[in-house]
Formats: structure tokens, sequence, C-alpha cells
């Protein structure tokens, strides 16, 4: 459906993202170009990622080889336990949950032919008003990884900041 639909994310822009948070795509498929939606409510922050089976093992196929079934396992546990991600310590976060959805890796391929990691995260902060900042190491963790799209939405706004290879940085709305 992504496919014959390459406007109507952007449009929709952040009404989309609190309509439909079980969406499962963030955004466009593109390779080497990764989603990043990130929502803070009072001591809550959640954050979901869509990333290109491309980006993240370098196949979009149901794994066909023990190396390529130990890829998708270790993209997943590289997401599970998101040390891409990094709130500033005096924002106290923990992680609460971390969610890790590979599609289009089982067994039958997904329509277009295009496999995604899609993943869920909850983090509790202790002291939000310090939650000022992120840092988002996608392209650390997956290097075919050249650009990182990240919607913020807090209570005192929302923005979009768009991460090339060699940045990692985004300030929250405060
Ligand atoms: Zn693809």
């Amino acid at each position: 459906m992504r496919a014959f639909l390459p406007v109507f994310p952007f449009l929709l822009g952040a009404v989309s993202l609190l309509a439909c948070a079980e969406e499962r795509h963030l955004g466009p498929h593109v390779h080497g170009q990764a989603s990043v939606n990130v929502s803070v409510d009072q001591h809550a922050m959640d954050v979901e990622v869509s990333l290109p089976g491309h980006d993240a093992v370098g196949f979009e196929h149901p794994p066909g080889s023990a190396q390529e079934r130990d890829a998708v396992a270790k993209a997943t546990a590289t997401l599970k336990a998101a040390a891409w991600l990094v709130p500033p310590q005096g924002a106290g976060c923990t992680l609460a949950s971390a969610t890790v959805s590979p599609h289009g890796f089982g067994g039958a391929a997904e329509p277009g032919g295009h496999a995604d990691f899609d993943a869920a995260y909850r983090y509790t902060c202790l002291k939000p008003a310090r939650l000022d900042h992120l840092e988002v190491r996608l392209a650390t963790a997956f290097p075919a990884v050249r650009k990182v799209v990240v919607n913020l939405i807090t209570a005192d706004g929302s923005d979009q900041k768009v991460l090339d290879g060699s940045s990692s940085g985004v300030d929250l709305p405060q």
C-alpha cells in the first residue's frame, strides 16, 4: 500500500502520527532512509523506528541460508537493545519495553517485494524537563543508513529533523 501513497504521510504530518499510532509503516520505504517517531508525554517517551531490510541486513526476502537467518536475528537484537538511541543522562530515562517486528522475512514475501524492521520503545524518564536532546545513532548501528527522518512531538510542539550519516543529535521542542 505504501508504494501507492508516496505523498500522504507528509501531508498528514503530525496528525497522522497521533491518529495512526498503530500504523505499521512510519514513512516511505526508501533504501538508505530510516524513520523515527518520538513522542514525549510527561514521564513517558515513546519511540518508533522503521528501517528498510536493505539497510538492516542487506536483503529483503525470507532468509535462505543460516547466514541470512543470523543477520535477521542480529539486526533484531541490535534494535531491541536500543543502544542506538541515547537520551541525556540527566533526564533519568530507562527503557521500559522494546518490541521489534521484522516484516517480510517470514514465510511469505511482502507485497512489492520489500521488507522492513519496525521497532517500538517505551521509556520512562524521571526528569522529563531535562529531556531536551536525543542522540540518534542508527547510522552507526546500521552503516547502510544514510538518512534518518526524525519526527518529534512534545507538549511544547512538534518538529522534524533530518539527519545525514555524519550527524546524530536532535533537539526536542522545548
Ligand atoms: Zn526495499
